[in-house]
């Protein structure tokens, strides 16, 4: 072995640190100097924070069950930094868990005519006319609260997968997803209600917009919409609803872009049903094609089918509609997963968790290769039982390599969350090195609106949006923190 003297050595060492640095999520981008006086103070506030946790690991709060941890996570001040930052576009969040769910308990379910009854065992809601209620034995919400004090404590969590402690949660993926699907169906028939899903699509929109985010996508399936009048809504008035309230939302709110709908089929749907499916979606994206922007197949990926069943179907359309699949959301090898080699060959524009996408080596050159985002939903992974500490997660050594990452929230309501911030302190926290700041920040922004299913014109007008809203971030940070 050749003698090197440890100035060498240092070189060496130095030269392979900052080799590999370059390689980081963000890294090639450059900061101006009013950029890089921000940065500063955010590694400071980063280190801070970081600091604590290295005394005592324990503190570490994306290690937290996110029920936990969320409070303190409020208290951050890397947290309310992270919130002022123009965060571009939301990209996987699925229409019916995209709220607060204290919004939806103490805005919808305080509304008069809303009932609830167990059917088969699972506790529904649903709007009707006191008369329909009495004979078909549903009670009003009113009655209920009146005989328990604690029912808004029992609805929340009916409502969402939170745990009072650590060690309450469920343990096993079957029981969790069980759970969580329950959730949806709790709700499902009270968002229906017209009235109601006016309201809550305007909220959705409006928490995104509070949480600096200009533009969502939403996965969704058209709903049977419905008021106490009896009137019947169709699957088209469903899209206009969408267009009529997001016009409404950006006349109230100029600043905010738009929002876009991927159609969404449950994974476990047979061939006959599929095939009506795709021949009704396109045909709505011909009178929407500006709000229909794609497709995704969702549900417990261990109990779908795989993607490569619906492979002669979806190869028929693939000129029709762009596919933005959830693929390895799992953490078994060699099986599920198997489905990201489908949404690759596919060409997915980009993929939903992709969770399992570190462990395949061919798999990660063909995403590259092919420029497809990868959409990480830390906080999701968490509840969901796939990563128990982001520091762990697969996605730290993707972002190592430079992979196009795009954060996203995927199903705020069901743990008590809103907005991309959480999301964005989970991976900023537990995923990047201790010396990452603001270049990573903006990227994932960057990424957000390179991603995003805009179409060209509409995407070059949201970057120039975005540019502006980035500077004023970056004068107003600078205002406060230099006082
Ligand atoms: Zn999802």
């Amino acid at each position: 072995m050749n003698s090197c003297t440890f100035s060498d050595y240092v070189s060496e060492r130095n030269r392979i640190i900052n080799e590999e640095r370059h390689h980081f999520h963000g890294e090639k981008l450059v900061l101006n100097e009013d950029e890089s006086k921000l940065n500063d103070f955010i590694m400071k506030v980063k280190l801070e924070e970081l600091e604590l946790s290295y005394k005592d690991s324990i503190q570490f709060l994306p290690k937290q069950h996110f029920s936990i941890a969320k409070n303190n996570i409020e208290k951050s001040k890397l947290f309310n930094i992270l919130k002022k930052i123009p965060k571009g576009c939301s990209l996987h969040c699925h229409l019916l868990a995209a709220v607060s769910v204290d919004f939806l308990i103490e805005n919808i379910t305080y509304r008069d005519n809303l009932y609830g009854k167990y059917i088969n065992d699972r506790f529904k809601l649903k709007f009707m006319k006191s008369e329909a209620a009495k004979e078909d034995e549903w009670i009003s919400l009113k009655e209920m609260r009146d005989k328990d004090k604690n029912f808004d404590s029992w609805l929340k969590t009916e409502l969402s997968l939170l745990v009072d402690n650590a060690n309450s949660k469920d343990t096993s993926l079957e029981s969790i997803w069980t759970k969580f699907k329950k959730t949806f169906s709790v709700v499902y028939d009270m968002l229906s209600y017209k009235p109601v899903f006016e309201e809550y699509y305007y909220q959705c929109l409006k928490e995104l917009h509070e949480d600096n985010v200009m533009f969502g996508e939403f996965r969704g399936t058209p709903m049977p919409l419905y008021d106490l009048e009896g009137t019947k809504y169709d699957m088209e008035d469903f899209f206009k609803l969408l267009i009529n309230i997001e016009d409404n939302f950006k006349k109230d709110h100029k600043k905010f872009f738009g929002a876009r709908y991927i159609h969404s089929i449950y994974r476990g749907v047979s061939l006959d049903d599929l095939k009506t499916e795709l021949c009704n979606i396109l045909a709505m994206k011909k009178k929407f094609p500006k709000l229909i922007v794609g497709l995704d197949f969702v549900g417990f990926e261990e109990e779908g089918h795989s993607l490569v069943n619906f492979y002669e179907e979806l190869d028929k359309i693939k000129n029709d509609i762009n596919f933005f699949f959830h693929a390895g959301e799992t953490n078994w090898f060699g099986s599920t997963d198997m489905n990201l080699v489908d949404a690759i060959l596919m060409k997915s524009k980009r993929i939903g968790h992709a969770f399992a996408l570190s462990r395949h080596p061919v798999l990660m050159d063909l995403v590259l290769k092919q420029d497809i985002a990868i959409e990480l939903c830390p906080i999701s992974n968490q509840i969901l039982l796939l990563n128990d500490d982001p520091r762990n997660h697969p996605a730290a050594s993707l972002l190592a390599r430079g992979f196009p990452v795009v954060v996203c929230n995927d199903d705020p309501s069901a743990w008590d969350a809103s907005g991309l911030t959480y999301d964005w302190y989970i991976t900023f926290m537990a995923m990047t090195p201790k010396t990452c700041g603001l270049k990573f920040l903006k990227q994932l922004a960057l990424n957000s609106l390179k991603y995003c299913a805009l179409d060209d014109n509409d995407k070059c007008d949201a970057i120039e949006e975005w540019k502006q809203k980035w500077h004023s971030f970056i004068s107003s940070m600078l205002r406060t923190i230099e006082k």
